[in-house]
């Protein structure tokens, strides 16, 4: 019998021993001792400080106080939250009581919020006061509680009936480690947002495909302070803020990217790590004020969830001069991170601008012919697939979404298009799937479109991404008028933008007699591209 000879990519770097046997809390604080006095989380806003021990303590005492709640174990809970310390209190508290976090972005509508919030079934969400509105009527016809960080508005729990609550009444808990921890929201490659459910397993494996071993890929270490800036609710972040808890780095918590407190609290602190976004190198590379501040401790800055251009790359080397500026390449049901930039490791290897780094240890990578599946050697361009221990055990609920993406081999297919070089390194040039990154944020064109089909002005609609300088990509529709209705540009924008987050309104609306779809049905998304790309929209 004829056997497939599949084409296999590795690390460069040897792979290590993985504890994946560990609970993710246990595994994050199993080398506490070290630093137990060492500053954990800063709020960056107040300065104010909490030690490993404290924050290790306080997630011992949120456990107790979800037990107290009635929060069960296998139980979701909603973190609906900005950056904050009480953001890693929950997650980790959620963690050793061994339930499920799901997050939310606090700019969401309330019926974003709320749709999440009944999909994952949370049984308990814990907010601030000024989203309360977003959950109340929910929460008082479901019974859901709601606990709030900053006050206790009529009807909610304020947050210390969690964090001091007695940690000795938390029982002993068995955590599995195909448990799972985290439950972000992901489109995927199409159809509309759902639960990847990240394991206990999957996310010690792949905090410690980055940090662990003698020559991590992202060397991080006791004496950093890392820059936690981009939304936790994005699992890009909480994965890396996770990694710095691994290692006992000090993590400066901003609620949000403005180009001056950002400078100004790398200066101030000595920000040695710098995860960020396309949007916010683009920031930096245009923006004269940051050669009015100190930015020396900056030693590593490693660029992730959107495409970067070599150009800016490049641009934005110049301004850090003891940095080392790199991509990572993550994707949410990936676990997320699949590749990163060998830069950072002890002995590093020489960084391609345009690159997205080479594939993390413990993980083999193939490229595919997305039409005949065949695996592709070095410079051919096909769609990236990962295996290992760090990838979702599938979609919530949904088995049949779980068998597109990940196949019976094992393989999650990413719908990204890439190649490896001579030096394995990963380039990717194309998205196959259906995703529009705004700034990194993802927008799922299929909720777009059901919410445009159930205008009964329009008969059909497809939306697709537009290239966009500041924001990378932003929506656009092509919609087909319903009988002779006359519906305007202007009215559809209005319409979804009552409905959705900011990042998901509609930029333009583009008519059309009709949407150009295969015999099957499936609208010809390419086409659309192209037209937008050739500057003839319609
Ligand atoms: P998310 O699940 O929100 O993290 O989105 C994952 C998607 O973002 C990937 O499948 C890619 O399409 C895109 N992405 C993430 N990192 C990169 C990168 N470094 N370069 C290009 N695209 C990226």
């Amino acid at each position: 019998m004829e056997t497939k000879q599949e084409i296999i990519f590795r690390s460069k770097l040897p792979d290590i021993y993985i504890p994946t046997h560990l609970p993710l809390h246990s595994y994050c604080f199993q080398n506490i001792s070290k630093f137990s006095s060492r500053p954990c989380l800063i709020n960056g806003a107040t300065g104010e400080i909490h030690t490993y021990a404290d924050v290790e303590l306080t997630a011992r005492k949120v456990a107790a106080g979800l037990n107290k709640q009635g929060v069960k174990q296998g139980d979701t809970i909603m973190i609906l939250l900005p950056n904050s310390p009480e953001f890693f209190f929950t997650f980790l508290g959620a963690s050793y009581r061994g339930a499920l976090s799901t997050m939310a972005n606090p700019f969401f509508t309330p019926a974003e919020v709320v749709k999440q919030a009944k999909a994952s079934n949370a049984k308990l969400i814990v907010t601030q006061s000024s989203y309360v509105d977003k959950v109340k009527d929910f929460a008082s016809e479901t019974g859901v509680k709601i606990v709030c960080i900053d006050s206790a508005p009529e009807g909610c729990l304020h947050f210390s009936e969690l964090s001091s609550a007695d940690e000795s009444e938390m029982p002993e808990v068995e955590i599995n480690p195909e448990d799972v921890v985290a439950l972000p929201y992901s489109s995927g490659t199409t159809g509309l947002p759902k639960g990847v459910m990240l394991t206990h397993k999957g996310c010690v494996a792949s905090v410690a495909q980055q940090v662990d071993g003698e020559n991590p890929n992202l060397f991080m270490n006791c004496e950093d302070v890392m820059m936690c800036v981009l939304p936790l609710f994005h699992i890009y972040s909480l994965n890396i803020s996770l990694c710095g808890v691994r290692v006992g780095a000090a993590i400066l918590i901003m609620q949000k990217f403005d180009i001056v407190p950002f400078l100004e609290l790398i200066q101030k602190y000595k920000v040695s790590i710098g995860p960020v976004v396309p949007p916010i190198v683009l920031a930096i590379a245009k923006s004269p004020i940051v050669d009015n501040y100190d930015m020396s401790s900056m030693r590593t800055m490693m660029s992730g969830a959107a495409p970067l251009g070599k150009e800016l790359e490049d641009a934005v080397r110049a301004k850090f001069p003891n940095a080392k500026l790199g991509q990572g390449y993550g994707m949410t049901e990936a676990g997320p991170v699949l590749a990163m930039c060998l830069a950072f490791a002890k002995e590093p290897f020489e960084i391609k601008s345009g690159a997205c780094g080479t594939v993390v240890r413990n993980a083999v990578m193939k490229i595919v012919d997305p039409e005949t599946g065949a695996s592709l050697p070095r410079h051919q361009s096909g769609e990236i697939c990962i295996r290992g221990d760090q990838i979702m055990k599938g979609y919530l609920n949904d088995p049949k979404s779980t068998e597109l993406t990940i196949d019976k081999e094992g393989w999650l297919h990413t719908g990204d298009i890439g190649y490896i070089d001579d030096d394995d390194e990963l380039f990717i040039v194309d998205r196959l799937k259906e995703l529009i990154k705004y700034k990194g944020f993802q927008v799922a064109p299929a909720e777009l479109e059901a919410m445009l089909l159930n205008h009964p002005n329009i008969s059909d609609a497809a939306v697709v991404p537009m290239k966009e300088e500041s924001a990378g990509e932003v929506p656009v529709a092509f919609v087909v008028r319903s009988g002779n209705s006359n519906i305007t540009e202007d009215e559809i924008k209005q319409f979804i933008s009552k409905q959705v987050v900011f990042y998901k309104r509609i930029k333009r609306v583009f008519f059309l007699d009709a949407i150009p779809k295969a015999p099957s049905g499936k609208i010809l998304r390419k086409d659309l591209r192209a037209r937008l790309a050739a500057g003839v929209p319609a």
